[in-house]
């Protein structure tokens, strides 16, 4: 029997095995690197179900041009010549209008709901996981006029599509971050959301699957396909030949790449972030995210994680100092009292968000083939959606009808 074979051993890749073996479905893990860090493991593991609104919306692109010309900024596009890099730009402009926000609302949200579900479910499944998923939900804190508004919009809108959102006072803040100051003008809390470790998680399941018999090829990287008619029969790797009997793509930022082999065409651009640990000190109890700055706290008790910037830098993964000061700086602008440490190079952790030009998931069947399937493109959101989408993935393989309406995840969407 030959194997169903998951390219790319990130969190998408790891959740769509889980699901997969499940089933009792045969699955190989390949995955280029070693498989020790990749874009799964230092982010800011938040599980974001008010997470309604694409990358993709309108004021992104006003807000894009004014941070273009800060180098501490949040948002960046390095400015160059490169026809995949100017296509994609002209992808995220065309999408990033009101209807196409109305439109994507219901897909992202259900599939969020979903994938807080079954992180839940997972919770009561695995105790011994250690995950830490903490559902104390997320605050958006604001200091500024403009983005109060911004955010106690979308509170409104977060409310109208059934979601609980509570508009905070200072004095509300301080009720629930009592250790340290917190200068804002107020925040808005979203209760279901949560927070978890997800280098934790992501070893967990690693290891989870090797006992369940997933087998790992790691430092193997897919170089092309064997094709005959609208089947892929063998994948070709810098390490030889592995014949499959089906094949999904949970490349990352690389998926792009995949698709290329196949011949069709999947937009993709790494969105370069960062994070950096810290002794929690004094302690912030609540995670949080600076609005202002788009700076995510994670607290996990003795140790804090602080996360952000999109640098939409293809695969380049260079890390660039400056951005890394903008999170840094943000820390004590909110929270004065924080006892913040510059860290250094070697602590500083990096990744790629996997950022499709109108801000969905590519999730289904991958144009012109049958046994071919893609999960990928999760951008800021890969943590917090990976257990839904994989959860589709398995069932799209099984044959059974999904349990979401996947239309906006489609993946020819920009064929
Ligand atoms: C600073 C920061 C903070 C974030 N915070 C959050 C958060 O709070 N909540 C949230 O939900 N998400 C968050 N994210 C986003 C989240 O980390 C990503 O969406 C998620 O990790 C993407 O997972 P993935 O499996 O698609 O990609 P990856 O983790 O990048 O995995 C893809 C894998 O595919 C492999 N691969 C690619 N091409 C090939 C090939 N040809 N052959 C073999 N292997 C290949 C790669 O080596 C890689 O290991 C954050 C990201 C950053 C950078």
């Amino acid at each position: 029997m030959k194997p169903t074979i998951i390219i790319g051993g990130g969190i998408i890749g790891l959740f769509t095995a889980y699901f997969l073996q499940k089933e009792g479905v045969e699955v190989l893990i390949i995955d280029k690197e070693d498989l020790k860090d990749n874009c799964s493991t230092g982010n800011a593991g938040m599980i974001v179900p008010s997470h309604i609104i694409p990358l993709a919306a309108p004021g992104m692109i006003s807000k894009g041009i004014s941070w273009m010309f800060s180098s501490k900024s949040p948002f960046y596009i390095h400015p160059r010549f490169d026809a995949k890099l100017l296509k994609w730009c002209l992808q995220f402009f065309k999408s990033a209008n009101a209807s196409h926000v109305e439109r994507s609302i219901p897909f992202l949200k259900n599939l969020s709901l979903l994938s807080k579900a079954l992180y839940q479910e997972f919770r009561e499944e695995h105790p011994e996981s250690a995950i830490a998923l903490q559902e104390k939900g997320l605050m958006m804190i604001y200091q500024t006029e403009a983005i109060e508004k911004e955010e106690v919009e979308f509170a409104h809108l977060a409310r109208k599509n059934g979601l609980e959102a509570d508009i905070l006072s200072p004095k509300d803040i301080g009720n629930i971050e009592p250790n340290l100051e917190v200068k804002a003008r107020g925040a808005v809390l979203f209760p279901g959301d949560a927070h978890l470790d997800p280098g934790k998680l992501y070893g967990f399941l690693k290891d989870y699957l090797v006992k369940k018999g997933v087998t790992f090829f790691t430092n193997t990287e897919v170089k092309s396909f064997e094709k005959s008619g609208n089947k892929v029969n063998a994948i070709i790797t810098n390490d030889g030949k592995i014949e499959a009997e089906k094949v999904i793509l949970c490349g990352g930022s690389w998926s792009g790449e995949l698709s290329k082999m196949l011949g069709f065409y999947l937009p993709m651009m790494g969105g370069k972030g960062y994070s950096f640990l810290q002794k929690n000190k004094p302690e912030i109890k609540q995670a949080a995210i600076l609005t202002e700055m788009k700076v995510a706290v994670s607290p996990y008790g003795e140790h804090i994680r602080f996360g952000g910037t999109m640098e939409i830098a293809g695969t380049n993964q260079k890390i660039n100092i400056n951005r890394v000061k903008g999170i840094f700086e943000s820390i004590n602008r909110y929270y004065p009292d924080f006892e913040a440490k510059f860290p250094e190079e070697n602590k500083i952790w990096k990744g790629l968000r996997p950022c499709s030009p109108d801000g969905l998931p590519y999730i289904g069947f991958a144009p012109g083939f049958s046994n071919v399937l893609v999960n990928s493109g999760h951008s800021m959101m890969g943590v917090s959606l990976a257990p839904g989408s994989g959860k589709i993935i398995s069932e799209l393989h099984q044959q059974k009808d999904p349990v979401l309406e996947l239309k906006g995840f489609e993946v020819g969407r920009f064929s």
